[in-house]
């Protein structure tokens, strides 16, 4: 996590601003101590002192925090953003950023590596009922330039939400739309002979890939720009369940 409170003054601070010395500090969520950490390279944050039995920070990855100081901190300066905090506790979920665009209300969540599906249906659900729309995003992976890519489950599940699209954050306020197309596998014609000498043959059609997808890139959004609130009602179909919510979607037509 990059935020903790100062013991002495209850003062939330950003691990970015402090020193060791201020400290000790301790976590806003259970109270336990935190450790701060300050490196040359690595984003600074802080970590509870073991043992402890707390749940915030989990999942969280060098690639997430980099994300959300980057973010909090371009949004910092946008003339349109007001009531800016970042992980913002709401009591039933705490938003990496929360902010409102342009007057609307968005809380912008950022991949974690333990995201499963139940936990953000149950977080757009929370935002929902707290009148704030909410932007997943998906941490830039290289692997989309492969044009044969396997979505997770939560991916998959913000592609349906989202209109066909998941925005992955590449650098400062910049999104990539990326819509998952279909992924046709090839399978080979052969030709057999069987036992009594007939000559067999299969293959030679393609089929639909259940696990890939082909990516496919639209143009990159500014967050603060590019992106409406929009009233969505719950939706299913397939493995996917999306409940009643409010989402920051794309301005923008789709390209595919
Ligand atoms: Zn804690």
């Amino acid at each position: 996590m990059l935020c903790g409170i100062i013991t002495n003054s209850n003062q939330k601070v950003i691990a970015r601003h402090v020193t060791k010395e201020q400290g000790p500090y301790h976590c806003a969520g259970c109270g336990h101590e935190l450790i701060v950490k300050k490196g040359n390279i690595k984003v600074h944050h802080f970590a509870h002192k073991p043992p402890y039995n707390c749940s915030r920070g989990d999942g969280e990855s060098e690639a997430h925090r980099k994300c959300k100081e980057t973010i909090y901190f371009e949004l910092m300066k946008q003339g349109n953003v007001t009531d800016l905090d970042i992980e913002k506790d709401f009591g039933t979920v705490v938003a990496d950023i929360y902010c409102k665009i342009d007057g609307v209300p968005v809380a912008i969540e950022v991949q974690r590596s333990n995201l499963s599906v139940d936990q953000i249906t149950r977080r757009t659900s929370e935002y929902f009922k707290l009148g704030v729309n909410v932007l997943w995003l998906a941490l830039f992976d290289q692997k989309l330039n492969d044009g044969k890519y396997s979505p997770t489950a939560w991916m998959k599940w913000c592609h349906a939400a989202y209109f066909g699209r998941v925005f992955y954050w590449t650098e400062g306020l910049s999104v990539l739309p990326v819509h998952y197309g279909a992924y046709a596998i090839d399978v080979e014609s052969t030709s057999w002979f069987d036992s009594d000498g007939n000559e067999n043959s299969g293959g030679g059609y393609s089929k639909i890939s259940k696990r890939y997808k082909t990516p496919s890139f639209g143009s990159k959004h500014n967050l603060v720009q590019d992106l409406k609130p929009a009233y969505k009602q719950p939706w299913s179909g397939g493995s996917v369940s999306i409940p009643e919510c409010r989402l920051f979607v794309s301005k923008h037509k789709k390209w595919w």
